[in-house]
Formats: structure tokens, C-alpha cells, sequence
């Protein structure tokens, strides 16, 4: 059987080899987690959906799916939902507690699982390592402009805009936050009667594919946050993002990986969303009968806060943020750490950038990392990398965006970096976001002084 990969190809038009009952299952299992994040807590049928995917891996498996959720005996299919369970449930008490000890055995056995699981892809890829195996099987044709100079130039920007003074803003009630809500969707022309079906989480998300004969395959979970409802406002919209890019998929494909999915959705919530006519539809829509202007929400967007332990801070830090817990999946899964336990291979990864974190920062707190859905982080980065590239070459405004997605749903490209290529007629690179970075933040130019190598990722 031949398992050869080209990374380089341009699949545009081939339909997934494994797709009926298979696709199907992925599916489902897409939709299952979602009524996870909605508390609805289907755990007897997460685990047969489990059990269905590795049985149905057992027949053929050249195929990356297949071996990821096909490896090893059925018992340990069940296991590794048990220990997931377990992970997620210990990070949260840990959280509470500070206690680690709670957390620590079912996140380790989690990750001797998922080593198993990278090894048997790299030998399908033909990857160097578990770490970079698992990477595309997430995003499929994978590439990360940023390099680790790219990193510490943010970082650095990020430590010098940290002591700025914060921005109050006033309150925005659930009904004008919903009523905009309302409005994103129509913009985004999100399909509710067909393809979407909105739910409400706790935290924003959205998963699933529209399949034919299934209503509404989609699912947006959409949410407010009391807390801080105009951040909630850009969260929901890079979710309405995802579901804009997603309900146009043509039944029986899938995103261009994780990679391709974010640079949709960071696209919607930084290119457009901190442009000046979406600041003019927010405000129009009900800011400005809160209270707001449109300088209030350029320094709101644009503040730099140290005190979020959320990886998800704001667009200048977020990328220091991925690149530390990538690079902790990076050596726990190519076991580089040596019989170091995690939370010492943390602390070293986030050495250099200890300024710029909370005190109390940890690994745990990053939900892909305490679930264990490891070589999937790194695919952010890329996104913020394809997000601006899209948004500037493809001249995306509020007006042509829906028209520009669909183009990208519609093409059915599998891969990444040749898709990004193939729709901006460029190369995937970091340069677009950094502009944009320099612009809207007020940093001084970031010009690399070396061409570097893609795939670049070490700490100096
Ligand atoms: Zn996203």
C-alpha cells in the first residue's frame, strides 16, 4: 500500500476517499462536542461515536483519520475519552485549588497516548517528528511563517504597551449586545433555516459541516459575557466567522484544516472587525447609545493587557501566547523533555517571556492543551498569517466578504498553504499581519533581516 504524502499538492476538486459512513461520523462527532460545550453532556453517545470510529478504522487504514482514531485496541479508544474526561475535570479543580497533583497523572497518560498517536502518523506522513505528524494531521499541507525572532519582536512590543493606562468603556446591556448579534448574522448571511443551527455555550464556538440530508449541520454557539460584552461582541463574530466559511462547504468536504478555518475567522474578527466601517456598524447598531465613539473602541480594541490568563488576550500577544503552548506540545509529544515533568518544561518555555504574562500563568489553562488535542495550537498562528493575507490581497471589506469566503468554501482545496497560495497568488507569509500589526498598534516596523525556513520553530 502506498502511504506516500505530498505536502506540496494541490488537491482542489477531490473529494475525501473515506467520505459516507465515515464523514458521516466525523460529523456526528463534530456535533456531539458541541452539545458538550452547550452542557448537554452526551457522554454515552460520545463514547459509541468513539467506538464507531474505530471499528470503521479497522477496515482500511491509509487514511489519516483512520489511524488517528483507529489506534490501538477498542479499549483504549474508550480509554482515551476517559482520559481526556479526566484531564479537563483535574485542570478545572487545579484552577481552583492550585493543587496540580489532581491533574498531573491523567494529563500524562494523555500524553503517552498521543505520542503513540503522533508516531503512527508520522510514519504515514513521512514527518520528522510525532509533534510535526500531528500538526498536519490537523491542518493538512501545513505552513507557520512566524519564526521565534518573530515572536520575541512581539513580544517586546507587547511588554512596552503593557504599562499603558486601561481603557474604561461603558456597559453594553444583553439586549443591544443580541441585537447586534442579530444583525452580525445577517451580514455574515448566516443560513438559519438551512445549514446553521445556533445554540448558546458558555464559551463562543462552532463545529460541523452541512451535510446533505442533515438540517442545519452546522452548529454556532454563540454567547454574551457579562463580564466584558464588547469583547464578547468580536468573540461571536469570529465564530459567525467559522459558520459563514463552514455553511458553504459543499456536502461531503471539509475546511482547508484548523489552519485555513482560523484564518477565516480571524479575518472577520480583526481585519474587518477593526476596520473603520465596522466600527461604524457596532457603533450605528447600538454603541453609540451606550455611550461609545469610535476613538473609545480603537483604544478598547487596541488595549494590551498583562492580567488575562485566557490564551485569547488580544491580536498583538495572542501569537506569544500560541507559540509557548505549541512549543510545550512540541517537546512533551517528541519527548524531548526528558523525564522533566510538564509544569518544569513549561516554566522553561515561558521563560523569556515571563514579563508579559500573569504571575500565576500555566499550561492548564489552555483548553486544547488540558483536552490533549495536541499539534492543533500552532495552526493559529498560521491563521493569523493567512487572515491578513486574505483581508489585504483579496481586498476583503465588509461589503465583498461573504462573496470572498464563498469563493474559499467553494473551491474545496484540502491544503493549507497551496490553498492560501492559490487564492492570493502569493506565498503564505508573515508579512501582511505584521503590518497590520504596526499600523493598529502603533509598533515600529518588524522587517525580518533573514529569510527563514518554513516550519521554523525554536527558542533562541
Ligand atoms: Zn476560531
Amino acid at each position: 500500500m502506498n502511504y506516500h504524502y505530498n505536502r506540496e499538492k494541490e488537491a482542489g476538486g477531490q473529494q475525501l476517499a473515506f467520505k459516507d459512513n465515515y464523514y458521516k461520523l466525523l460529523c456526528e462527532r463534530e456535533a456531539l462536542k458541541m452539545q458538550f460545550l452547550a452542557q448537554k453532556s452526551p457522554v454515552a453517545a460520545f463514547v459509541k461515536n468513539s467506538l464507531q470510529l474505530w471499528y470503521a478504522a479497522q477496515w482500511d487504514k491509509n487514511d489519516p483519520s483512520r489511524i488517528f482514531y483507529g489506534y490501538g485496541l477498542p479499549q483504549f479508544a474508550i480509554m482515551r475519552q476517559i482520559e481526556r474526561k479526566r484531564s479537563l475535570e483535574g485542570a478545572r479543580e487545579a484552577e481552583k485549588t492550585g493543587k496540580l497533583s489532581v491533574f498531573t497523572e491523567p494529563f500524562e497518560s494523555m500524553v503517552q497516548n498521543i505520542i503513540r498517536i503522533g508516531e503512527e502518523l508520522q510514519d504515514y506522513y513521512e514527518c520528522e517528528t510525532p509533534y510535526e505528524a500531528l500538526r498536519e494531521f490537523h491542518t493538512p499541507g501545513f505552513a507557520n511563517p512566524f519564526s521565534a525572532s518573530h515572536i520575541h519582536a512581539l513580544a517586546k512590543a507587547v511588554g512596552d504597551r503593557q504599562g499603558q493606562a486601561h481603557v474604561d468603556v461603558p456597559n453594553i446591556p444583553q439586549t443591544t449586545h443580541d441585537i447586534i448579534i442579530g444583525k452580525m448574522l445577517e451580514l455574515a448571511e448566516i443560513d438559519l433555516h438551512h445549514n446553521v443551527e445556533l445554540m448558546n455555550v458558555e464559551a463562543p464556538a462552532c463545529l460541523g459541516y452541512p451535510e446533505s440530508g442533515i438540517e442545519k449541520g452546522v452548529k454556532l454557539g454563540l454567547t454574551y459575557n457579562a463580564d466584558n460584552p464588547l469583547k464578547s461582541l468580536l468573540n461571536n463574530w469570529h465564530e459567525i466567522g467559522h459558520a459563514c466559511y463552514r455553511q458553504f462547504m459543499p456536502a461531503g468536504y471539509m475546511v482547508a484544516g484548523r489552519a485555513m478555518d482560523e484564518s477565516i475567522a480571524f479575518m472577520f474578527e480583526y481585519h474587518i472587525g477593526y476596520s473603520d466601517e465596522f466600527l461604524a456598524f457596532l457603533l450605528e447598531n447600538g454603541l453609540e447609545e451606550c455611550g461609545y465613539d469610535k476613538a473609545m473602541l480603537k483604544a478598547a480594541f487596541t488595549t494590551v493587557d498583562k492580567n488575562t490568563k485566557r490564551i485569547e488576550t488580544n491580536p498583538l500577544r495572542h501569537p506569544v501566547d500560541i507559540f509557548v503552548h505549541s512549543r510545550f506540545e512540541e517537546i512533551l509529544v517528541n519527548e524531548e523533555n526528558v523525564g522533566q515533568p510538564p509544569e518544569a518544561v513549561f516554566a522553561n518555555v515561558i521563560e523569556p517571556f515571563k514579563n508579559i504574562f500573569p504571575d500565576d500563568y500555566s499550561f492548564f489553562q489552555d483548553a486544547h492543551t488540558r483536552g490533549g488535542i495536541f499539534g492543533d495550537r500552532e495552526a493559529y498562528n498560521a491563521g493569523y498569517a493567512g487572515a491578513f493575507q486574505i483581508g489585504t490581497l483579496m481586498n476583503v471589506t465588509l461589503d465583498n466578504m461573504v462573496d470572498t469566503v464563498k469563493i474559499i468554501a467553494k473551491s474545496r482545496s484540502e491544503y493549507f498553504a497551496p490553498a492560501i497560495h492559490r487564492w492570493t497568488g502569493k506565498p503564505l507569509s508573515i508579512h501582511y499581519y505584521m503590518n497590520w500589526i504596526s499600523e493598529t498598534f502603533d509598533v515600529p516596523a518588524f522587517t525580518p533581516s533573514t529569510p527563514h525556513r518554513e516550519n521554523t520553530f525554536v527558542i533562541s
